[in-house]
């Protein structure tokens, strides 16, 4: 197998779907950045409709990624990204855990 290293930052074509297999890349909720998994603090929806950070990004349910940086992590709170993601209000709670997380 040939490794393609390619320059970060290449602009994924428009009209990918949203949610594909692409292996292990993530996209930031609040700046749209793509990137892999790890560079992202995973939020999850478990199936029992509760919403939190998921460090470990073990959590079954369905996950949004934003940027591990305060600045995207306000963003993702500011702008509504986070329910606007899950489709469903975010209990305050998260929005203090990801505010105070470091
Ligand atoms: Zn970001």
């Amino acid at each position: 197998m040939r490794k393609v290293s390619r320059s970060s930052n290449s602009v994924p074509k428009p009209g990918t779907r949203k949610g594909a297999h692409a292996s292990g890349t993530r996209r930031c909720i609040a700046c749209g950045k793509f990137g892999q998994k790890s560079e992202f603090l995973r939020i999850v929806k478990t199936p029992d409709g509760k919403t939190e950070p998921d460090p470990n990004g073990k959590t079954p349910g369905r996950g949004a990624y934003v940027c591990d940086t305060q600045e995207c992590i306000g963003n993702a709170v500011k702008k509504g990204r986070i329910s606007g993601s899950f489709k469903s209000a975010v209990p305050s709670e998260l929005y203090e855990k990801l505010r105070n997380k470091e």
